[in-house]
């Protein structure tokens, strides 16, 4: 127990499993956590302080699933390993075998396949935001030590959690007082370096480098965050460090700005509950490599801003459109691809087994095929060229590995016959003394069983008594007395004895397995080692996924429906024929999706959309946003055709803001969001948004929706969907020229609404929501008497002033700029002062003199 306490005092917060034999044992606390949370008996094993010590345990070779579901369930888990081999005969009186914390598993530093997820990052991020006067921006780091990747950032504070839900960490390494908003399940207190040389130090050494300048210029934020990330990698995993890339200052605004709220409203590679079968993800991937989907999910969550690189990633996919052969040819290889990125990232923290080193070998022989397949290509696109470039290498590793590994190790390094024969003369020596010997025994067995003429007498090997000679017992008699044999034990059903030859020959045979064992080991290391010194293969990894996304982007845009947009640098926006591929995918085998256009060219850049419930149109809305990201990750839309001006920033509001669990009524949170759209969208971004003002009253809401507007027509001048209830707006089309009124269409037919999810010019007449309630199931009789009291209503708004009065009013007080003519409220005198001025030849104060004229004038 002692040694348990000084084990569970190196991480008090995690459960410590501790080895004992084929098990992990939990103890006290750690054993009733565990066994309430992995359904598992609760047992007790001597006693504490004169109380039973809780216990649990699970066996070794099943602990993988046991510990992802803890780790799933938000545990951290300490694993104690036996440091010393159990050895025949060594005397109790020594005290337990010495043990060791070999590693700390949190969900941030996950290696094993069984505890991630194939086709997706597994990242550790750390966030350090500087203090006091100096206010500089924080500064980021992310790791995956599953592959090696490692990048770093320094980002203004409020792009923060558009960079966090970027990169959806497991874990985030960060002090108490940093704001995580929907990630603050997933903070680990932060211990950070001592300060940003030391920091800097740390980085240099985890690369070998005397200084850190080859790789980029990193802000003493992100030096400490990367600092702290690699000290608690090192801590987590006693004192090793995975090989990591080169880190990259990475974040330089080159990428679409997609704030939180947004990704959360279109569901781009999970939904909100956590799947990801409904997702923009599933609806586009083709790809048949885990490595693969990983970049494509890095694609989407991040897509680019620079319409060279986006022409550059269409290039790749649409040189293989027409090229059917050499796309299934690419597919059927890439296909039998292992993870190569995540066997590197095992054996860098010689938590290798033999079927990683196996996976490398695999690999490198898809690369070559790989290489070969496009090689005969004339005129590769630059991205796939440059790929091939990366493919042909590695041939030493790739023959030593062909000669070095046997063809079907078994899956554990203890198991043996990992390496070759013929690979290493003395290996072999051993292993054919170890198997000498073993035919030495069979023919022994044969001449014993002749010479006492018992025909079922067996050598077996016997855990406490080496080899024996085995008897039925009922013939035991006639080996009894006999001078060379020992009597070793003797049961109701048989009898063992020994001989000396047998026990030198036991000796023999364990003395060369272990030795081939030690041999084996010592060559699988070395194995390991050219593996790791191979410089080649993380950008052949990084090649064979860019390759497998070309061919995934071939094989969706091949049958015809997807298109390849043309992104430029202007502020254009016309797609033609867009369908939401999620939707269009969930929808019923008889169900058609009906495709919409969407034109928000500079002179109609708003589009204000009315129309029923259900009509489609947070659809439309979803499916804009989607193809926007779609179109600048470089890949293929759904849609007809689509050209549009590079978007730099993404708002989508669409869908219930439901936010009440953390206290913040809806209406709040709709205004929150809203504010954060008005204080950042500009001339380059597009918005989308749904109802507007619909959780406050219809006054106040009107009034806001209709401010928002307005604000974003003449102000903020973005590109914007604006679907909304309130059909007055609609008017705002006569003062606002760079509005289109649209609305989903709707007919009746018998009573009944049919909804044709089409997008037309026009302005919705009728709410329907009467009928809604019928389609929803809401009892007739409520139904009807909703219809007779909306009647009812409508009459007496009729008797009311008409609300267009007050639009025309208001146009005439505020006089907005995209309408030439000054409207006739204002003072002639001042549009007379304003049409001679000419602001270009006023100094600042004449300006300002100016300005205190026109205003005495009103
Ligand atoms: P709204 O936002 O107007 O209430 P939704 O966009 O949620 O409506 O659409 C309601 C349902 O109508 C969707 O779940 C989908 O099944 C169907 N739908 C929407 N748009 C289309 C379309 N273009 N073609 C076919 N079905 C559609």
């Amino acid at each position: 127990m002692a040694q348990w306490f000084a084990l569970k005092a190196e991480h008090p917060d995690a459960l410590l499993f501790f080895r004992m034999g084929d098990f992990y044992e939990l103890f006290f606390n750690d054993a009733e956590a565990a066994a309430s949370a992995l359904d598992i008996s609760l047992t007790a094993r001597g006693t504490h302080g004169g109380e039973p010590i809780p216990m649990c345990g699970v066996p070794v070779h099943a602990a993988q699933a046991y510990l992802a579901r803890l780790i799933r369930r938000g545990f951290r888990v300490s694993v104690a390993e036996q440091t010393e081999q159990p050895r025949k005969g060594r005397p109790a009186s020594k005290g337990p075998l010495r043990r060791a914390v070999v590693r700390l598993i949190t969900p941030g530093t996950l290696t094993e396949d069984e505890l991630l997820e194939a086709g997706r990052q597994n990242l550790l991020a750390c966030i350090v935001c500087p203090t006091g006067r100096d206010s500089a921006d924080p500064g980021l780091a992310w790791i995956d030590i599953s592959t090696g990747l490692f990048e770093t950032a320094c980002v203004p504070a409020r792009d923060m959690h558009d960079l966090l839900g970027r990169l959806d960490p497991a874990e985030i390494l960060c002090a108490d007082n940093v704001e995580l908003g929907d990630f603050a399940d997933r903070r680990t207190p932060v211990l950070l370096p001592a300060g940003p040389e030391a920091a800097r130090q740390r980085m240099a050494e985890a690369f070998g480098v005397a200084s850190l300048d080859a790789f980029g210029t990193f802000s003493d934020a992100e030096a400490l965050a990367a600092g702290a990330a690699i000290d608690y990698i090192r801590r987590s995993q006693a004192g090793q460090l995975p090989r990591l890339s080169h880190p990259r200052p990475s974040y330089s605004g080159d990428v679409l700005g997609l704030d939180p709220a947004t990704r959360a409203s279109l569901d781009l590679l999970r939904t909100r509950d956590g799947t990801t079968e409904h997702t923009l993800f599933a609806a586009v991937a083709r790809t048949v490599t885990a490595a693969g989907s990983r970049l494509l999910a890095d694609w989407i969550a991040a897509p680019l801003t620079d319409p060279e690189r986006i022409a550059r990633r269409q290039a790749g996919w649409t040189w293989l459109l027409d090229k059917h052969g050499i796309r299934d040819d690419l597919r059927a290889c890439l296909r039998t691809a292992p993870d190569m990125a995540r066997a590197l990232g095992r054996l860098s923290l010689g938590r290798g087994q033999p079927r990683d080193a196996v996976a490398i070998r695999i690999a490198l022989g898809v690369a070559r095929e790989v290489g070969q397949i496009l090689n005969r290509q004339e005129e590769l696109p630059p991205i796939l060229a440059q790929a091939v470039g990366h493919l042909d290498r590695a041939h030493e590793l790739q023959d030593l590995l062909a000669r070095a590994l046997a063809e079907n190790p078994p899956a554990r390094l203890d198991d043996g016959g990992i390496i070759a024969t013929g690979y290493d003369e003395e290996l072999d020596a051993q292993r054919e003394l170890r198997d000498g010997s073993r035919r030495v025994i069979a023919a022994l067995q044969k001449e014993y069983a002749e010479q006492f003429d018992i025909a079922n007498l067996k050598i077996r090997h016997h855990a406490q008594l080496g080899y024996v000679i085995e008897v039925p017992a009922a013939a035991s008699a006639r080996l009894r007395g006999h001078e060379d044999l020992i009597m070793r034990q003797g049961t109701a059903s048989a009898s063992r004895f020994s001989t000396e030859r047998l026990v030198s020959l036991d000796q023999q045979i364990a003395q060369a397995a272990e030795n081939a064992g030690l041999r084996e080991r010592h060559l699988f290391t070395q194995v390991v080692r050219h593996i790791l010194d191979e410089a080649a293969l993380p950008d052949m990894a990084a090649a064979l996924s860019c390759i497998d996304i070309a061919q995934s982007c071939a094989m969706l845009a091949g049958g015809g429906t997807w298109c390849c947009p043309v992104v430029g640098d202007d502020t254009g926006f016309v797609i033609e024929g867009c369908r939401h591929p999620v939707v269009e995918a969930a929808l019923p085998r008889n169900a058609r999706f009906t495709p919409n256009d969407c034109d928000l060219e500079p002179d109609r850049r708003i589009m204000l959309l009315t129309g029923p419930n259900m009509a489609g149109k947070s659809t439309f809305l979803r499916q804009t946003a989607l193809a926007v990201i779609l179109a600048q990750a470089g890949l293929p839309v759904a849609a007809q055709a689509m050209r549009i001006g590079v978007v730099d920033r993404l708002f989508s509001r669409v869908g219930a803001a439901d936010d009440l669990a953390r206290g913040r009524s809806t209406f709040m949170v709709e205004m929150t969001e809203t504010a954060a759209i008005l204080n950042q969208a500009g001339p380059k971004s597009l918005v989308v948004v749904d109802e507007i003002g619909r959780g406050t009253s219809t006054l106040d809401g009107l009034a806001i929706a209709w401010a928002v507007l307005e604000t974003l027509h003449s102000t903020l001048r973005s590109r914007a969907i604006f679907a909304t209830h309130f059909h007055e707006l609609a008017e705002l089309a006569n003062s606002m020229p760079r509005l289109s009124p649209h609305t989903m269409s709707v007919r009746e037919w018998k009573g009944q609404v049919i909804f044709q999810h089409e997008v037309i010019p026009g302005c919705a007449r009728r709410s329907w929501g009467v009928h809604v309630a019928r389609l929803a199931g809401v009892p007739e009789p409520v139904v009807r008497r909703a219809g007779r009291l909306l009647g009812m209503l409508e009459k007496e708004r009729g008797r009311q002033a008409p609300p267009l009065p007050l639009f025309e009013q208001h146009m005439a007080e505020k006089p907005e700029e995209d309408i030439a003519p000054p409207s006739p409220a204002v003072p002639p005198a001042v549009v007379d002062m304003l049409e001679e001025l000419d602001p270009d030849a006023l100094s600042p104060r004449t300006a300002l003199e100016m300005l205190y004229k026109l205003k005495k004038l009103l």
